[in-house]
């Protein structure tokens, strides 16, 4: 395809609505503040911004934690960032597999070389407290214990006040993915006892892909510094990017200048709402767009036990083969909702209902859409 016909093939799409497990929508607001003219990243001004940024981030967040600050990658650089400073060669990680990004999580553990114990559970479930303390005990000097709190893979969230009050009591650092739950549901991580969590901002935080919110606890910061050999990875290696974010303000790599202007923006508007307001937000439309699709013949595809609000998985109406329903929806109504990874492909939808697109109105159009396909 030439440049020219690319561009007439963009220009003529109808918008579109995101409703998939990420990006999600991005507010006027936030898209207009990336069209702020760039400024250099030892700038007063920008740094003034980066530190205002990280003060929001310990806010939603729920930590005090010093090393707190956004990591520049999508959410797996998060997750890499999480994993690489703390793993050696040789060192034990348990870790909670539920879904698609829980194996990533044990495939980036083991190219670190480190020695993993999944504990896997069916895809729409969560992963049980009991058998995570077991393969703890089996495994006492584990490094840490990683579980996804909202997997967006299957919609299952895991809770993590039961391990954090476990963990508590041992020297094996509590990882948490909180990509798909940050900004949409409490985190709490100095509460929990959570010693490194990691995030996006296309989901629940509602700016554009491409940072990482990740906060270390004092231990695990400690745990970065003390390792025996230094981190494989250069760029993601926090005891040298701790030199840019704190004091000193020494030059590591440029900071995607634009992208923290609409990440600032994102974490202004939510702090306007209000925490409690946005978690409530994100509940209520998940719960409605639930009682909907049921009430339409979409089956439930996520353990009830365990069923996350900003991401519902659900079987389409006779089980049917979901792709040209959800390529029609793309087509003729702009509304992207995600189709299955691994095992569920071709099986379910992932609605996701998250930040700039957790309102009503989302849910009104996707009904349209959905009503009309299904001739209902
Ligand atoms: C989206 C997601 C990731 C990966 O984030 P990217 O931004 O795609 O790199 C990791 N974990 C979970 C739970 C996610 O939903």
């Amino acid at each position: 395809m030439s440049v020219s016909s690319l561009e007439i093939t963009v220009g003529s799409l109808i918008p579109r609505l995101l409703l998939g497990p990420g990006p999600s929508p991005v507010s006027p607001r936030v898209l207009q503040a990336t069209a702020r003219p760039t400024l250099g990243h030892l700038d007063p001004q920008f740094l003034a911004l980066l530190d205002d940024v990280n003060e929001r981030l310990r806010g939603v967040f729920g930590t005090r934690n010093q090393l707190t600050f956004p990591i520049s990658g999508t959410g797996s650089a998060g997750m890499e960032a999480a994993l690489v400073n703390v793993l050696e060669p040789g060192d034990t990680a348990i870790i909670g597999v539920q879904g698609f990004f829980g194996e990533r999580m044990t495939k980036m553990a083991t190219r670190m070389g480190a020695k993993v114990v999944a504990v896997e559970v069916e895809w729409g479930k969560a992963v049980e407290v009991d058998r995570l303390i077991e393969a703890h005990k089996k495994h006492p000097a584990a490094r840490l214990l990683g579980v996804v709190h909202a997997e967006t893979s299957t919609g299952a969230c895991r809770s993590l006040e039961d391990l954090g009050a476990y963990l508590r009591d041992h020297d094996t650092l509590f990882v948490v993915d909180a990509v798909t739950s940050l900004g949409g549901m409490p985190v709490e991580v100095d509460q929990i006892g959570i010693d490194i969590c990691y995030s996006g901002t296309q989901k629940c935080i509602g700016a554009l892909p491409g940072l990482a919110p990740i906060t270390f606890s004092p231990r695990a910061s400690k745990r970065a510094h003390t390792r025996k050999i230094p981190s494989t990875s250069w760029y993601l290696d926090v005891s040298l990017i701790e030199n840019y974010i704190g004091a000193e303000r020494r030059y590591h790599h440029t900071a995607p200048i634009n992208l923290f202007y609409a990440l600032h923006e994102a974490l202004r508007e939510l702090d306007e709402e209000g925490l409690q307001a946005r978690y409530e937000r994100h509940a209520r439309v998940g719960t409605r767009v639930k009682e909907e699709l049921y009430s339409r013949g979409f089956i439930p595809f996520t353990d009830p036990s365990c069923r996350l609000a900003q991401l519902t998985a659900v079987e389409l109406p006779g089980r049917r083969d979901e792709a040209p329903l959800r390529a029609q929806l793309l087509e003729l109504h702009g509304i992207e909702v995600g189709g299955g990874l691994g095992p569920v492909k071709g099986k379910i939808w992932r609605v996701g209902l998250m930040g700039h697109g957790a309102h009503d109105e989302s849910i009104d159009r996707l009904l349209a859409g959905v009503d009309q396909l299904l001739g209902s």
